[in-house]
């Protein structure tokens, strides 16, 4: 059985606390950066930044065992240098009080007691929407469902492809969950607080394609993108479909913990592997 070792390890208050002082650097050369060569210049220091700092223990920690220490210390660094970041960053576009606050329910995520409640969760998920290190991803899903709502608008049911089926704000995480619309993939994906489902991957033959079982795996991704960033989202990406690693990635198995199929490998981060999520027909949404 897979646990998650405790908190009180040295690897992990090492991890995040040089995460932290990392990312709370960078997002200070970022400002600096910015206010001398302008806020688009800023705004590309802190994501090259981001993607600088995030890349080798994005690609250590998927070569690592997660309960091992190094993967611990992995997993809290990234999570410690997002943290910094979106204190520095909401410190100074918002105000330095929500920046801390946002810092620290960032930080959090990397306590695995915080991790693991549905409670924290709601709290970091709807957080995620005032952290300036979400806003790339939400906005890139934004545009999306933009596009989305005025091609159903435009064609309205003449094109089945274009059809939205429904729209639900899942309060557990604060995501928007779009099934169908213009702009969707072969099964489902994140994009920060808003995600996108194809209405024809639902199978309820499958216990991990019930609707259920999808949302609750691309919450996950939501979670993440609030706790680690979006570097982490951009590297999960290019692992698991264009380096073919599949549901083997480390950003896969991270959001699966969300939801806990059964067979499915998982880093036990959002949720425990005894706590299956019950895929069954009967609680399709
Ligand atoms: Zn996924």
């Amino acid at each position: 059985m897979q646990r998650p070792t405790s908190w009180n390890t040295a690897g992990s208050i090492a991890g995040a606390v040089l995460g932290l002082a990392v990312g709370v650097s960078l997002a200070i050369g970022a400002v600096v950066g910015g206010r001398a060569l302008g806020t688009a210049a800023g705004i590309g220091l802190a994501v090259a930044a981001s993607l600088a700092v995030t890349v080798i223990p994005y690609v250590a920690a998927s070569r690592t065992d997660h309960a091992a220490v190094l993967g611990q210390f992995l997993r809290r660094f990234m999570i410690g240098v997002n943290a910094g970041m979106n204190t520095v960053l909401a410190g100074v576009v918002l105000t330095p009080v929500i920046g801390v606050i946002l810092g620290l329910v960032t930080l959090l995520a990397a306590v695995d007691a915080m991790a693991l409640s549905p409670r924290y969760q709601r709290v970091l998920g709807w957080a995620s929407w005032l952290m300036p290190m979400s806003w790339g991803a939400t906005a890139l899903g934004a545009a999306f469902c933009l596009v989305s709502l005025a091609a159903a608008g435009a064609i309205l049911h003449r094109w089945s492809r274009a059809r939205i089926l429904r729209i639900v704000l899942d309060p557990t995480v604060g995501a928007l969950v779009i099934h169908g619309g213009l702009i969707h993939g072969p099964t489902a994906f994140d994009m920060g607080n808003i995600v996108f489902v194809n209405p024809g991957y639902i199978d309820e033959s499958s216990p991990d394609t019930t609707c259920d079982a999808v949302v609750a795996h691309e919450t996950g991704h939501t979670l993440a993108v609030a706790a680690f960033g979006p570097a982490f989202g951009l590297f999960d990406l290019i692992y698991e479909n264009l380096l073919g690693a599949g549901a083997r990635d480390y950003g896969e198995r991270i959001a699966e913990s969300h939801a806990n199929c059964p067979g499915r490998s998982t880093v036990p981060m959002w949720g425990l592997p005894e706590s299956v999520l019950d895929c069954s027909p009967s609680l399709r949404a």
